[in-house]
Formats: structure tokens, sequence, C-alpha cells
């Protein structure tokens, strides 16, 4: 085992690591009380946003430590989105935080651009045939990818703008139900990322059916990561993401910490 081909790897990378050959880009947003959190329609329950209780601070409560309580939805922040999340995932195997195979928390980025269409129409949707442009420039999408959807909307740093509601609901971009499709069953993706609250678009409530992502994906026992950022700095091809949630008991998704390995 010592001398193996995959223990030599392991001791490259973090050569190669360590010599800032391999970047490590934090995909993740700061995860405080501000930050946003999805708006439903008053029919259904809300998730609340973050609260952060002391426990103690060097203070009589606790002389030489700092501590929290946290309390939050796990649909907070940049987050994770299990299978069981969604009905059409909830009887699937290994479908919730405590039961996914680790190894499926990690794998290549697929990063698609679509910051210039986004910017004309915040209802953007990608579609199969624009997946398939991008593959004749960046190769096939690899089974057990993550693709993850550039769109430039984490610039928008006020929550107004973040969730971007009009008279009749949110307006931001994500997938077609037939790019969902595509990716989940012709290109058997391990999940999908985005830049903006959820992996569906702002008006897929509308959609037939509603939040065809949410149910395509996780109906297949594929996986969603939302609020990403940082997407401009990572290749179209050739980063390694690393998307682990909390190992939550029958969890249906937590916020977690992001991180890709990319080329220098
Ligand atoms: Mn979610």
């Amino acid at each position: 085992m010592a001398d193996g081909q995959p223990v030599g790897i392991l001791v490259q990378l973090v050569e190669e690591l360590n010599a800032g050959r391999i970047r490590v880009v934090d995909l993740t947003t700061r995860l405080g009380p501000e930050t946003p959190v999805i708006d439903l329609p008053p029919v259904f329950a809300p998730s609340p946003g973050l609260t952060l209780t002391e426990i103690s601070r060097y203070d009589a409560r606790g002389p030489a430590w700092y501590w929290n309580v946290l309390n939050l939805g796990e649909h907070t922040g940049t987050h994770f989105d299990a299978p069981i999340h969604w009905i059409t995932g909830k009887d699937l195997p290994e479908n919730a935080t405590d039961t996914i195979a680790p190894r499926k928390f990690i794998g290549p980025a697929c990063v698609i651009d679509v910051t210039a269409d986004v910017k004309n129409n915040p209802d953007f949707l990608l579609t199969p045939a624009r997946v398939q442009t991008w593959e004749l420039r960046h190769g096939r999408i690899p089974a057990l990818s993550w693709v993850l959807l550039r769109t430039g909307w984490s610039a928008r740093t006020t929550r107004e703008d973040f969730i971007n509601m009009r008279e009749d609901g949110p307006h931001s971009p994500a997938f077609s139900r037939e790019c969902s499709e595509f990716l989940a069953h012709e290109r058997d993706v391990l999940g999908v990322g985005v830049e903006t609250i959820g992996t569906d678009a702002g008006q897929a409530g509308t959609f037939e059916p509603p939040f065809p992502n949410h149910t395509t994906m996780h109906g297949a026992g594929k996986f969603g990561i939302t609020s990403l950022i940082n997407l401009d700095q990572l290749p179209p091809t050739g980063a390694v993401v690393i998307a682990a949630p909390l190992k939550i008991a029958d969890g249906s998704g937590s916020p977690l910490r992001v991180i890709a390995l990319a080329p220098a």
C-alpha cells in the first residue's frame, strides 16, 4: 500500500497545494443573521433565518471560552439539498444527509457561464441545447460531475436584489425542466450548483411541474447546492468540488462549506 500509485497521487496533491500550483477556491457565502432565506407564499410554513445566541464569551458564563447556539433552517445560505428534501426522492435509498455515500460529495466541476444572458433576462433558463453547445467546446459532461451554473447572481449582495421580488413573485435564473432531465438522466451528474437562493428559477412555482429541477434531480437521487460565490474563479473544466453536508440524522440538507481545487 505504501508504495502504491494512489498514495503517490495524494502526496503529489499536497505538494501541489503547498507549491501554490493548485488553488483552493471558497465557493461559500458568509452565514449570518442577515443571510437571506427563500420566500414562500404565506400558505406554506416559512424557514427561519439564522440566529446566533451567545452561551459565553470569556465571562462569568464561561471564563476561558466563547461559543454560541445556532438556530437555523437546514436550507440557509450556501447549502446542500439532499434527495429526501423533495417528495420525488423521499423513498430512495441513501437519500438523506447521514446516509449519502461520502464519495458522492466530491466530483469534477463543469462550469457553464450564462452571465451575459442573465444580465438581459433574470428569468433565463439553461436548455439542453445550450449544454450541448458548451460540450462542443469543453467536452462531454462526465458522469458524477457537479454542473455549476455561473450566472453572476452572487454580485447581488442586498436581499432585495438577490431575491428580486416583483408583484408576480421572485425572478431569478435556473434550468428548464428538459435541462434538468438531460443532466440527471443523459449525463448522470452528481447534482447542480447555483449562485441563486434555490436550484429552481424564481418563477418555478408557476412551471409544469412546479419546481422542475427539485422534482427531477431529487427524484433521480441527485443533489443541489445553492448560493455559491466565486464561480468566476473556476475554469469551465478542470476543477474539483468538495461539497459535504453536515451528517444530520435524516437531514434534508444543511449549510456547508463548498470548496473547489483548481489549477493555479
Ligand atoms: Mn434547499
